[in-house]
């Protein structure tokens, strides 16, 4: 049996390595901005790192650095904020061996979970409980050819797929992927606009009339907020 002692109350049931450590960009408390957890208060945890370099990225501050914390800190920062819902970002999260072991330490702690991850690497590991909110890349964003395709059969209805559209190129493309892949019959899928670049009111014009089944959806954190870092 692992050492209980030195985990925080909130996580009831211990994992395997309570002085395991992440690299941390920033832990903060906003509304959830998308998904259909959105205007939901949530603990967001940015862990720092990613393998990709999305061309529309707004998150490059967390490529780099970070502070270096222990799982057991990190659950005692979280538990302080007392708001149930959680969301693991990044950066990209899973690129941290670690991050799965956050995850299920989040879940047995009485946490609502979920993960955002950029759908390049193998989400299969994570824990069930957790509501993965995976992105497809279209070819605007420079990093379609790492999408990780094997994900999707492992995604459930409890997930949520996520196309992040530039112009009306990805938006075809991603339609294309939509009706081949069927993927509304997997779980919710949502299109956002590229802030800047692809008008929302465009978006919500081509989605209407192509009657697509998917979630058409603005970042409301930053209507609320704009770009700034830990809102
Ligand atoms: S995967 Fe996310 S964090 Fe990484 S470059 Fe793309 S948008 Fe930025």
């Amino acid at each position: 049996m692992p050492d209980t002692a030195t985990l925080h109350p909130a996580a009831a049931v211990p994992v395997d390595a309570p002085a395991a450590t992440l690299r941390l960009t920033e832990v903060f408390l906003s509304l959830q901005g998308e998904t259909s957890r959105a205007g939901l208060p949530t603990v967001f945890v940015r862990l720092a790192g990613c393998p990709l370099r999305c061309r529309w990225c707004d998150t490059p501050y967390s490529f780099q650095g970070g502070e270096t914390v222990t799982l057991n800190a990190l659950l005692a920062r979280i538990a302080d904020y007392g708001v149930n819902t959680v969301c693991v970002t990044g950066g990209e999260p899973l690129a941290q061996k670690n991050c799965p072991m956050l995850l299920t330490a989040l879940c047995d702690a009485g946490y609502s979970v979920s993960l955002e991850t950029s759908g390049a690497l193998d989400v299969s590991g994570v824990d069930p409980r957790v509501s993965r909110i995976v992105d497809l890349k279209p070819p605007g964003s420079g990093e379609d050819a790492r999408n990780r395709w094997e994900n999707l059969t492992h995604l459930t209805p409890h997930d949520e797929i996520k196309f992040v559209l530039a112009d009306r190129a990805d938006y075809e493309w991603a339609r294309e992927v939509l009706r081949a892949q069927k993927l509304d019959q997997v779980c919710p899928v949502l299109f956002s606009p590229v802030q800047g670049e692809l008008p929302p009111a465009q978006l919500a014009e081509w989605v209407l009339a192509d009657r697509l089944p998917v979630r058409m959806q603005v970042q409301l954190h930053k209507i609320l907020w704009g770009n700034t870092p830990g809102r």
